[in-house]
């Protein structure tokens, strides 16, 4: 196959990163666009030397001037941390951000693939969810400026795509977990891994009995790959994610386990408009793209915890 040109947006955070890296084994010649703000460049640095590997460190509200053939559109702060630091540049970053890599691969012809997120269908009333479900999504609460920016950036690639033909695929990711997540993004895995490593009390808010799927970093980026590679015709939306279920309760003593640490579990106050549960349907992904996620969490958490060990030890 000739060396594809392929720009991912937010290449230097926790999922882009791992994307570039296998974009590049695969023979591709990979740019790598980031603004700096949740990513990383520790995160790509041993991509750094690869001559097929390029890093612009800029904004996404900026318009973009490169070639490519293919698109992955990844770039906004992805933890309620973080999203809610600035919930209006984050509404920006995913309508603007949408807009500019959307008129890009109109120039360019090129495939674009949209990150969209399980956060589209809120706190669902349906479980699990199918890529039907509408969502049940609050706009005016603190997730809506991440909740509503993503489901607007679907609303746009539709759009392009039946107005101008732009070939678009668009995966809505569940919780995604492993190396190089941020210690200090306030996600659940990495806060109790990081607890638990530190001896600290794992933080369980509400009673614990909410749930979620996580998926493991290396199926997620082989879904994401095999979406972008499908048949043209098939746009999605579709659901990656691993549809094992666990309460947030059963995470922290699996993280308990693995780590053998010394941690006791408190709780503190449920955060605004947190879903109860969350899990998605992969029938389609299975279908379409014949993936499956492969990792188990015990497996996963355990390669998570050995990257969480190397981080504390250099921090
Ligand atoms: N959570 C928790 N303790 C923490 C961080 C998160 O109990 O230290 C809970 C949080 O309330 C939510 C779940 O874990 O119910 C997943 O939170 P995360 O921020 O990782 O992802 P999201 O809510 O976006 O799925």
């Amino acid at each position: 196959m000739p060396r594809k040109r392929i720009l991912v947006t937010g290449g230097a955070g926790f999922i882009g990163s791992h994307l570039c890296e296998k974009l590049l084994q695969e023979g591709n010649d990979v740019i790598c666009l980031d603004n700096l703000f949740t990513g990383r460049k520790d995160n790509i640095r041993h991509l750094m030397g690869d001559p097929y590997f390029e890093f612009v460190r800029q904004d996404l509200l900026e318009d973009i001037y490169i070639e490519c053939d293919q698109i992955y559109n990844l770039a906004c702060p992805a933890s309620p941390i973080h999203y809610q630091y600035d919930p209006i540049k984050t509404t920006k970053a995913c309508f603007i951000g949408a807009l500019h890599t959307l008129g890009l691969a109109k120039r360019c012809h090129a495939r674009i693939l949209q990150a969209s997120t399980s956060e589209v269908y809120g706190d669902p009333e349906i479980h699990p969810q199918p890529e039907s479900y509408r969502g049940s999504v609050n706009p005016i609460g603190i997730r809506s400026c991440y909740d509503e920016g993503k489901r607007v950036a679907e609303t746009l690639f539709f759009d392009y795509h039946r107005q101008h033909g732009v070939k678009i695929k668009v995966i809505r990711i569940f919780n995604t977990y492993g190396p190089r997540m941020r210690p200090d993004d306030g996600r659940v895995v990495s806060n109790f891994i990081v607890q638990a490593l530190k001896n600290q009390d794992i933080t369980i808010y509400g009673d614990g009995t909410q749930t979620r799927s996580f998926c493991y970093v290396d199926d997620l980026v082989d879904g994401m790959i095999r979406m972008m590679n499908s048949r043209e015709e098939f746009t999605g939306p579709v659901n990656l994610g691993n549809p094992g279920e666990f309460t947030m309760l059963e995470l922290a003593n699996l993280v308990l386990k693995i780590t053998g640490s010394s941690s006791k579990i408190v709780h503190l106050p449920l955060p605004q408009d947190d879903p109860t549960q969350r899990k998605p349907v992969i029938d389609l992904a299975m279908k379409e793209l014949d993936w499956c996620p492969t990792i188990k969490l015990e497996d996963g958490l355990k390669k998570t915890v050995a990257y969480f060990e190397e981080y504390l030890k250099n921090a």
